[in-house]
């Protein structure tokens, strides 16, 4: 084994870029990749859309087996790091297995959010969240599929209007409950956000919003019916989509800073500098002094990136493609029927220099913003005038909530659809 070990723990997209970027500088042998999960890093976002849909297939890994032996990577697939020893700068996986760490990267993602009133392990209530998950309830969607029964959907966010929309495509009969007033209400606009409640009902989907969960029946382990808006609703199948927590337990039992994600500096670097955490679990700085989690693709291969320079003894802060100064931010990015909408980034940039264009580029509003050097363009109400970015990206509401009450600084917002 190589004298100085790195340690990644997961197997996800954060953990598969960094895998790539250490590669890429010669660093593969130092590398021992730890998941929970029984293969190899794969593409997530397919497991929600085209892998619910079509029955042959395949979950897409980011490399092949051959690939990491060739790097020289050693891999310890479907055995879980459960001990962090500091002091040694040892891990613990469940097998028993001790691998010593130079550093450690923490690359462990969310878990589902699941609700008290529910307990584990009902028949009937499924997650979504990884490829066994995504295997089962293709199984499950296709028998219910033949025998006529209804998928209900909890929550109005993109995981959940995601496989709402695939159960539609398949034919079944779909209900989707969200207790907010509005779909997607963290991550997209008002004008947005009633464009895709419109579009799902569309398609044929019942969409409830602002409705009251009172209760659960269940019986022999199965949820048999909710309590909604004071009416008994029967539930065939009935699928979580209330989001993730961030997996941060390890982080928290060996005494690192836990906030809402695993505490880290603008180089991934956690409270102790031998252990980095990257991707959906790591809670990183930006303007104003704020800290925030993102969950996303493009977020996870940026965050990969800045640790891989980290590791690698170079300073490279988490830093926006354009050259300013603090932040590159996130890609959620959701396809509904041959529609897409990606949020690229957020980055603070000389407020002379940033500008925005709103427009249109596929039906309903605000479907298209693009906010970019250059000039306002557009019917956005913004043309033509000087202003401050941040300013159009609060009127648009187009910022995550957690960015609204802390970037007081210019913000460039780029959102694009294609
Ligand atoms: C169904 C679905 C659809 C999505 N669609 C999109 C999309 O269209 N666009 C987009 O940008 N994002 C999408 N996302 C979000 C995106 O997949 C995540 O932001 C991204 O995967 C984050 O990467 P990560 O490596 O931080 O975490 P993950 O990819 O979640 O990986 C975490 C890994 O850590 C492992 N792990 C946890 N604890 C341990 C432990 N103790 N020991 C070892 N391993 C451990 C887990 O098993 C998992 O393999 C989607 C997510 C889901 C679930």
């Amino acid at each position: 084994m190589s004298a100085d070990p790195i340690v990644i723990v997961g197997g996800g997209h954060a953990a598969a870029a960094l895998c790539a970027a250490l590669a890429e500088a010669g660093q593969g042998g130092r590398v021992h990749l730890v998941s929970a999960e029984h293969e190899l890093p794969y593409q997530r976002p397919p497991l929600s859309k085209s892998f619910l849909k079509k029955a042959d297939e395949t979950i897409a890994p980011h490399k092949a087996t051959a690939w990491y032996a060739e790097q020289g990577m050693q891999t310890h697939l479907g055995d879980p790091v459960v001990y962090i020893d500091r002091e040694a700068r040892r891990v613990l996986l469940r097998s028993g297995t001790r691998l010593a760490y130079q550093h450690l990267v923490l690359a462990t993602g969310t878990r589902a959010r699941t609700l008290d009133a529910l307990p584990p392990g009902l028949l009937n209530v499924h997650v979504l969240r990884d490829a066994d998950h995504a295997r089962s309830l293709r199984i499950r969607l296709s028998e219910m599929v033949a025998s006529g029964r209804r998928l209900t959907v909890l929550g109005g966010g993109f995981i959940g209007l995601e496989l709402a929309a695939s159960a539609r495509q398949l034919g079944l009969d779909v209900t989707v409950l969200e207790v907010a007033p509005r779909l997607l209400g963290r991550s997209v606009s008002a004008s947005l956000g009633e464009y895709v409640l419109a579009h799902h009902r569309s398609m044929g989907t019942e969409v409830q919003i602002g409705v009251r969960i009172e209760g659960f029946e269940l019986q022999e382990g199965r949820l048999l019916s909710m309590q909604v808006n004071g009416n008994r609703v029967a539930v065939d199948e009935l699928v979580l989509g209330i989001g993730g927590v961030p997996e941060a337990r390890l982080a928290a039992d060996c005494g690192l800073v836990v906030e809402n994600g695993i505490v880290v500096d603008a180089c991934m670097r956690t409270s102790d500098p031998a252990i980095l955490a990257i991707g959906d679990c790591a809670a990183f700085p930006i303007a104003g002094g704020a800290r925030i989690r993102l969950e996303s693709v493009q977020n996870a291969n940026d965050q990969a990136r800045t640790a891989a320079a980290t590791l690698l003894g170079r300073e490279e802060p988490y830093a926006p493609a354009d050259g300013g100064t603090v932040t590159n931010f996130p890609a959620d990015h959701t396809t509904r029927r041959g529609e897409r909408q990606q949020l690229h980034s957020v980055s603070r940039c000389r407020r002379q220099t940033a500008v925005c264009r709103v427009g249109q580029r596929t039906a309903g509003p605000h479907d298209v913003a693009q906010v970019d050097r250059g000039r306002f363009a557009d019917e956005s109400g913004f043309s033509g005038r000087s202003f401050d970015p941040f300013e159009v990206a609060a009127r648009l509401n187009l910022l995550p909530r957690q960015l609204r009450s802390v970037a007081r600084n210019p913000l460039a917002i780029h959102i694009s659809g294609a």
